[in-house]
C-alpha cells in the first residue's frame, strides 16, 4: 500500500502480537544461550519497584516469566521507604548499584512512580548502557537526533507493528494521539526519520476526527477507551491501538475494535497485538544491552 488509502476492507487483517513476539523470544533465546556459553552466567534484568500495587504486579510477573522462558536472570529489586524523600533516595541507591552490578545487563524501572518521587532523579540515575526501555536523556536525545540509542520498548513495539502491516511508510501520513516520552513522542520521531508526514495530538488537539481520517497510519496511545471509532478512519487505514484500559473488568484498547475492523485494512487488538510484542523486545533490548557492555569492556581492555 502507498501513501495513497487501500480499497476499503470488510474485515481488517488482525495484526496478533504473539507470533512476531514467539519470532523474537527464539532469536533472544539463542543470543542468550551463546553469551552464557561465554559468561558462565545469564544476562540479568533488573526491575525496580517502589510500592506494589496488583495491575502493576501483573505486568511485572509477566516480564519476570517472559525472562525465564529465554534463560534471562530476571530479578524484582523492591525500594523500601514511607515518604517520597526516603522513596527517591532508596530507589536512587538501589539503581546505582544495580548499575554497577556486572551481573545486570538491564535496568526498567516500575512506573509510575510513587505519588512526591521526582521523575527526573530516578531516570537520570540509570546508567545509558543499561537503560533497555530508553528513559534516559542521553537514550531519547540519541533517538531524536536520528542515532542508535535504546528505545522504549512500547513504542518499538508500535513501530514494528506499523512494519508488518506492509503499509509504506515513507510518504504515509500518519496520526500519533499521544505525546507521552514513553510512546507518542518516540514513535513520531521514529515514524518521521522513515519519511512519514507525521501530526502528534493529544488532549488539547482540536477536531481530532479531520486529523484521525486524512491519515492512512493512525496510532493511539492515549489510555481512553473507545476515543478512536471506525467513522473517523480513512478507509484502508493501518490501526495500532497502544492503550491498555480496564472497562467493568476486561481489558480494552483505545481504539473502538468493532466499527473500526471494518474500515481498516490492518489493526491490532487489545488484548493481544502490541503488548505481547513490547515484552519480547524489552528481552531484545537486554540482550542487546548485554552484548553492547562486553563491546564497551573490550574497547575499555584494550
Ligand atoms: P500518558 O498518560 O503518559 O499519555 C497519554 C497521552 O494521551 C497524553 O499525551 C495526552 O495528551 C493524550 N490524550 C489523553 N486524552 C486524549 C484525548 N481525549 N484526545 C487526544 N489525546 C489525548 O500515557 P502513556 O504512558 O503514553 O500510555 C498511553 C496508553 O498506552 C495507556 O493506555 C497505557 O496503559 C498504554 N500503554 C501500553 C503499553 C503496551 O505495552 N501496550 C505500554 C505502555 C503504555
Amino acid at each position: 500500500m502507498s501513501g495513497a488509502a487501500a480499497a476499503p476492507a470488510t474485515s481488517a487483517r488482525r495484526l496478533e502480537g504473539a507470533p512476531f513476539a514467539s519470532e523474537i523470544r527464539d532469536r533472544v533465546a539463542a543470543d542468550v544461550a551463546a553469551y552464557v556459553a561465554g559468561h558462565g552466567h545469564p544476562p540479568g534484568l533488573a526491575v525496580v519497584v517502589c510500592g506494589r500495587s496488583a495491575p502493576s504486579m501483573v505486568y511485572l510477573e509477566r516480564i519476570l516469566k517472559a525472562c525465564a522462558q529465554v534463560g534471562i536472570e530476571g530479578s524484582l529489586v523492591d525500594v523500601p521507604g514511607d515518604d517520597p524523600e526516603t522513596q527517591a533516595r532508596e530507589l536512587t541507591a538501589a539503581i546505582r548499584r544495580l548499575n554497577s552490578d556486572p551481573r545486570v545487563a538491564g535496568i526498567i524501572v516500575q512506573m509510575p512512580l510513587p505519588t512526591g518521587v521526582g521523575l527526573r532523579t530516578v531516570v537520570d540515575a540509570i546508567e545509558p548502557l543499561k537503560d533497555i526501555d530508553g528513559i534516559h536523556p542521553l537514550n531519547a536525545g540519541l533517538l531524536r537526533l536520528g542515532y542508535e540509542g535504546f528505545i522504549p520498548a512500547t513504542a518499538h513495539a508500535a513501530l514494528e507493528m506499523i512494519h508488518r502491516s506492509g503499509v509504506e511508510v515513507s510518504g504515509a501520513d500518519a496520526v500519533v494521539i499521544g505525546r507521552s516520552p514513553v510512546v507518542g513522542m518516540p514513535l513520531a520521531f521514529m515514524l518521521t526519520k522513515e519519511d512519514a508526514t507525521v501530526t502528534v495530538c493529544h488532549s488539547r488537539t482540536r477536531d481530532l476526527a479531520a486529523k484521525v481520517r486524512a491519515a492512512d497510519i493512525v496510532v493511539v496511545a492515549a489510555g481512553r477507551p473507545g476515543l478512536v471509532t471506525g467513522a473517523m478512519l480513512k478507509p484502508g487505514a493501518v490501526v495500532i491501538d497502544v492503550g491498555i484500559n480496564v472497562v467493568d473488568g476486561h481489558i480494552v484498547g483505545d481504539v473502538d475494535f468493532a466499527s473500526a475492523e471494518r474500515v481498516a485494512s490492518a489493526i491490532t487488538p487489545v488484548p493481544g497485538g502490541v503488548g505481547p510484542l513490547t515484552n519480547a523486545l524489552l528481552l531484545s533490548h537486554l540482550m542487546r544491552a548485554a552484548q553492547r557492555q562486553d563491546q564497551a569492556k573490550e574497547r575499555f581492555d584494550a
